[in-house]
């Protein structure tokens, strides 16, 4: 995620910066929107399917060097996707949530972030970031929802990642028993 914040004057007047305790940086409403609203468009670059299948492998190179790898590229229809890591798009700023309070529709090729509840003024504005099943654990999660999966992933594809947590942490449980049973063998006399 870039670090310095946009110009806020680029902001809708609803909303505004801040310190976020999801991550880094938030939008937050600066008044009361009802459900339904439009809270901000998603701006950036638009580009071809072959061009953010460049973009995607090279932030994922970043990351594997253990540089910050993060990813704005949202897909739009079949022809192209719209790459919002741009000054110009302080959409950028949303966090993801599990439990979000806004979703992101597509209307004539443009993004736009919409209230699907009521948000009382000085919430966080979230919406789900839906990304693929694919390289999930790549995007660790801190939304603090009650239902946070502990990961960034589309809500359809939660229960996949579910499941393998719990059979992870099944195994883990049982590696621990089994590992107290052998220390407590060994500490006889
Ligand atoms: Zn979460």
């Amino acid at each position: 995620m870039s670090r310095i914040p946009p110009p806020t004057h680029l902001l809708p007047p609803h909303l505004r910066l801040g310190r976020s305790e999801v991550h880094g940086y938030g939008l937050f409403a600066r008044s009361f929107i009802p459900r339904g609203e439009a809270v901000i468009e998603y701006f950036g670059e638009r580009i071809s399917k072959a061009e953010t299948r460049r973009r995607e492998a090279r932030q994922l190179a970043l990351r594997a060097a253990g540089k910050e790898g993060c990813f704005y590229i949202f897909t739009v229809n079949e022809r192209f996707d719209i790459d919002g890591d741009v000054p110009w798009n302080p959409a950028r700023r949303m966090n993801h949530s599990c439990s979000p309070n806004c979703e992101s529709h597509i209307l004539r090729g443009r993004v736009w972030i919409v209230a699907r509840q009521d948000i009382a003024a000085g919430a966080e504005v979230t919406y789900d970031y839906g990304f693929p099943y694919k390289g999930w654990r790549d995007h660790p999660c801190r939304c603090g929802a009650a239902d946070c999966v502990g990961y960034i992933v589309g809500a359809s594809q939660r229960w996949r990642v579910r499941r393998i947590l719990k059979k992870e942490e099944a195994l883990f449980r049982r590696a621990q028993r089994e590992s107290r049973v052998r220390a407590k063998k060994k500490s006889r006399p």
